[in-house]
Parts: structure tokens; sequence; C-alpha cells
């Protein structure tokens, strides 16, 4: 059964940046048959664009689906305070409310062009179970791939870390907790919907050995590690206190620089750090909005991007972006690094391969981010005869600078998840209505 979709500018992001003006794509059960320009083949079906954009779906490296219950608090503050105020209301969270969260940001990220999500969960109150399953459950009822981290927190207040210590974990919980869930969800592939990883929190909520014996364990069992690293000058005063050394050379210790290790924000790296990155293939999740949100810094993406560098977009927690709206982020990333590094820093497609197979290559996915045949049929559908686009000479610039919008249409392996820019298998209203109960238990 093949399905031809056609009358489209397709943006294909492969290596030679290749664009057909006049597109086609041809799917074939959940994976691209063919992807051209002119003529198209023939095919068991066909869905005209009417001369949409379509670019490869895009893949969100970094977020925490549960603060969607806890926007637009702490609105002030720097990250050390925003942390310290919403650790205890966090402590609420549990499988019902962490279904509803869920279920709203990879909604919204759906509904911005997002196929693939990475969620980092590290907030585990004890006795509290179900929480990881629930964001697999609602990505899997929505239509998206999604990474989901068994992540951790170790050093409480008491022991000189950040959060409280009722949220922390004993190591042994943590690391029987993270296999029993690489075991149960973790597909291999090829063309996995459903994928663990490994994330302790940060170096200031995490122990060095905790650190260590999460590497060794996700080593193991082939599952990637992440983690935040040098999001504020906090941060790097933090490590240089307790540790003795910069957050990057802390992480180099722990044996955490490596090509299976991404990590959140990066704002804060020496020329000397982006090298390190480099030499070891250590890969970058950034995150635009979130860090000016919390008045951390701008990241130095062209730099990371020029050394080589994996480097990926992230909406980040909603309780430091309140949009979970990835398309949005591709435009953010183009004005934070043409803000610090002039208008040459960043182009429009440049922006879009970070968001696109920028993220792929972060998450270590080869079978995602671009549209080239054999790949994966995720892709998104732009329309482009609003009033935002009008006047455009070029199609892709005009979308990237004008962000954000809905997505028409979205396919991820080949199966409709968006049409008409309204969900195939959930009910928005619904979504919205449900987690606006949920979060009334967070208010107070
Ligand atoms: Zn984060």
């Amino acid at each position: 059964m093949k399905t031809l979709y056609a009358g489209a500018h397709v943006v294909t992001m492969d290596d030679a940046g290749t664009e057909f003006a006049d597109g086609w794509l041809l799917v074939e059960g959940e994976l691209l048959a063919g992807v051209g320009g002119g003529a198209p083949p023939a095919a068991d079906s066909r869905v005209d664009l009417g001369g949409a954009l379509v670019t490869p779906g895009l893949v969100n490296t970094h977020h925490h689906l549960y603060q969607t219950l806890t926007r637009a608090r702490a609105q002030q503050a720097d990250l050390f305070t925003w942390l310290r105020e919403l650790y205890p209301v966090w402590a609420r969270v549990d499988a019902e409310a962490e279904y509803a969260a869920a279920r709203t940001g990879i909604a919204e990220l759906a509904l911005s062009g997002c196929t693939t999500v990475f969620d980092h969960h590290y907030v585990f109150p004890r006795g509290r179970t179900g929480l990881v399953e629930a964001e697999v459950q609602a990505a899997q009822e929505i239509g998206v791939r999604i990474v989901a981290s068994r992540g951790s927190m170790d050093l409480g207040e008491s022991d000189g870390g950040l959060p409280p210590d009722e949220l922390v974990e004993d190591l042994d919980t943590v690391l029987a907790e993270t296999e029993r869930l690489a075991g149960e969800l973790h597909q291999p592939g090829p063309g996995p919907r459903v994928q663990v990883a490994v994330a302790p929190c940060s170096p200031f909520s995490v122990t060095g050995k905790l650190m260590e014996e999460s590497a060794t364990l996700a080593r193991r069992l082939g599952l990637p590690l992440h983690t935040h690293l040098a999001e504020t000058i906090e941060e790097e005063d933090y490590c240089r206190e307790l540790y003795g050394c910069t957050p990057v050379e802390y992480l180099e210790r722990l044996g955490w620089l490596a090509e299976d290790v991404w990590c959140a924000h990066c704002v804060h790296l020496a020329p000397d750090d982006i090298r390190r990155f480099g030499a070891t293939g250590t890969g970058v999740a950034h995150c635009p909005t979130s860090n000016l949100r919390l008045g951390a810094g701008i990241a130095p993406v062209r730099d990371l991007v020029d050394a080589g560098l994996r480097v990926g977009l992230g909406v980040d927690g909603s309780a430091s972006n309140e949009r979970s709206d990835l398309f949005l982020e591709v435009k953010q990333a183009l004005l934070v690094a043409r803000g610090r590094g002039g208008p040459d820093a960043m182009t429009a497609r440049g922006a879009l391969a970070l968001g696109t197979r920028g993220g792929a290559a972060v998450l270590r996915r080869d079978d995602i981010g671009s549209l080239e045949p054999g790949k994966c049929a995720d892709f998104a559908v732009w329309p482009v005869d609003g009033l935002e686009l009008g006047g455009a000479v070029d199609l892709v610039a005009a979308l990237v600078l004008s962000a954000p919008h809905r997505v028409e249409r979205l396919l991820v392996g080949g199966e409709e998840v968006v049409r008409d820019g309204h969900l195939v298998r959930a009910d928005e209203d619904e979504i919205a209505r449900v987690h606006r109960r949920e979060a009334r238990r967070f208010a107070a």
C-alpha cells in the first residue's frame, strides 16, 4: 500500500540540503519509499497538499512534561531560586497528573510539528509509581515517538545539594527502577516509537557516585545518557565550591564526556569546554526560550555548530518556557544566535536543521530528522496561505522568521497524527479540560 503526498515544497534536510519546489513524498507503511520533484510515481492513493511546505518532523531534545502543571511561577527568579520555589510543588506529582501534563505538552508539541519527544523526568516522590509509564501512554495515544528518561536526584539539601531531602531517592532504587523501565519500555528498533534514556538531573542535585553508576548502567544496557549542564553562572560557582572545578571538568572526571551523552543548555561553555565536547562527541540540547526566560544567558550556538558538535533544540519544561512549541524554538535559536553573533550567525535553514536533523543526531537516531528513502515517514505539512506568509519570496525562511505556526498535517511513521490543524487521535479541548482540573491540585 503506497500513498503519495504531492503538490508541496519539500525541504528534505538531507546532507546536500535538497529542496523540491514541485515535490512529492511516497509513503509505504511506516517508511518513506521515495522523495522527489516533478512527475510523481504511481501509488495506491494520492493526497494533494495544495502547495504547502513540507519539512521533516521536528525532534525535541529536552523537556519536562510534568511542568505544564506549574506554569508562570517564580516569574522573576533565577534558576536556583526558581527551583527552590518549585520543588515542593512538584512533590505533589502523581501518575494521574503526569498523564494529564504529558498529554498537554505532547499535544502542543505535535501541533508545532514535533514528531519525536524526548522527556527528562527526574521528580519521583516516594511511593508514587507509574510516572514514566503515564508519559509513554500519552505519547502512544496521541501518536508521536517518545524517548522517555528515568531521571534522578540523590543529593539533598542536608548533603549540600539543592533539592529538599524528601525529594531525593537512594542510588539503588534509582538504578533498579531505571533497569526495570528499560526492560519494559525500550524498543531496540528499527524505527522505535518508545525508547528509554538514563538522565540524572544535574551536578547540584545528583552525587558523583550516581552519575558514574548511571553511566555504567546505561552503557551496559545500550541506553543514551542525558543531564543538565552549565545552565547558569551560579551553577559554575557551585561546582567550583563543591568540586573544585568547572561543570565541564566535573563531567569529564565522571566519564560523562562521550558520544552517548548529550547535555541540556551548555550556556556557559568556555572555548576549551567546546573543544572538549567536540573531541569527545558530546551533544547539546539548546533551549533558547528557557534560557532567556530564566535570564540564564545565551548559549554560544554558532561556536558549538562550528566545532562540529551534535546540537539539537529543546523547548525545556513549561515552568521555564510556558509554551511547548518546538517550531518557535527554531526561530528563537536563529534570533539568539544573531543577537550574540550578528546577522550571519544563523540562517533560517541552519536553524531548521537544528530542530530536525540536529535533534536526530543528538538522540543518535539515523532513521529520523531528514526526508530520504528508507527513513521513517515523519513529516510536518505547513500551510502557506495564511496572513503571515503573504508576500514572502522564500517560503522556508518566511516560515521560520514568522513562527509560531500550527501545523496543518503531521505524520509519524506514515500515520496521521494531525489533520486540518487538529489532533486526529485525541481531543484537544478534552485534554485542556482535564489538565486544568489536575493543575488545580498544584495551585495553592
Ligand atoms: Zn531542563
